[in-house]
């Protein structure tokens, strides 16, 4: 049997890991559970990482889609992706104990669209169609936010006006796709308000600038992460578009050793 070929050297992202969004959530319902005990019922995955989910699914948080699915009087964490004002609002109704994981970057976006929403201004939102986080933010309002996903949706969006109008964006997008969105969205509406900071974050931002820098130095570029992960996702992209073999694992388990 031939052995397997391991790799000469292993270069490691700088820097990598939980961004400090994902590390706050983690600790608000590690705080929940240790004040008022399990069940903890938390919206969506807390952050989407198998692990960190699993590893609060045994400490006692019960994770949910549907607030039907949390019964009366339960504490209700919502996950760091953020909520619409509806399920805000009704999750008050019912009366829950809730805590807010919602990372404070997404809640800055959250705020620039009701303040230039109360400015009568209409809103294009460059994301991915059923994110949590593209959810929350187009449920801020009722209507007037336009969801864009890629270059061709722009040239169909059909706003109700023009002179006011702005760019949001998801904040875990690969910044070179949401940059060249954008581009189309300017050339289509001059005028169009762009954030003074881009809404893409730091952290997504710096690990991408990370693959960025290492791709042409390796072979093959390993991004731990989950599959429901923007994050992880747009990393393996990265590096691929720039030529070099990526793949995503969950765990050491799905290391192939014919990657090597
Ligand atoms: S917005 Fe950025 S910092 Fe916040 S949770 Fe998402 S990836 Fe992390």
């Amino acid at each position: 049997m031939t052995a397997p070929v391991l790799p000469q050297e292993i270069l490691l992202a700088e820097p990598r890991g939980f961004c400090a969004g994902v590390d706050r959530a983690i600790e608000i319902v590690e705080k929940a559970l240790a004040k008022f005990g399990r069940p903890i019922y938390v919206r969506h995955e807390i952050v989407h990482n198998t692990y960190v989910v699993n590893d609060l699914k045994e400490r006692g948080a019960i994770f949910i889609e549907e607030l039907d699915d949390v019964p009366p009087g339960a504490t209700l964490v919502f996950s760091a992706h953020g909520v619409s004002q509806a399920i805000q609002r009704e999750a008050e109704r019912r009366g829950f104990q809730i805590f807010d994981a919602t990372c404070p970057l997404v809640t800055k976006v959250h705020v620039e669209v009701a303040k230039l929403h109360k400015e009568g201004y209409e809103f294009i939102m460059i994301g991915h169609k059923g994110h949590p986080e593209v959810e929350g933010t187009m449920g801020q309002l009722d209507s007037g936010i336009h969801l864009v996903e890629d270059v061709a949706d722009v040239a169909r969006i059909q706003p109700g006006q023009t002179d006011k109008l702005a760019v949001v964006t998801q904040t875990t997008l690969s910044v070179d796709d949401a940059a060249e969105i954008t581009d189309a969205v300017v050339a289509r509406f001059p005028l169009i308000k762009k954030p003074k900071m881009q809404d893409i974050c730091y952290a997504t931002q710096n690990r991408q600038d990370a693959v960025k820098v290492m791709s042409p130095q390796v072979d093959i570029v390993i991004v731990v992460g989950s599959p429901t992960s923007s994050n992880s996702n747009r990393l393996r992209e990265v590096a691929k578009k720039l030529g070099t073999e990526s793949y995503m694992v969950d765990n050491a388990d799905e290391l192939k050793p014919e990657w090597f």
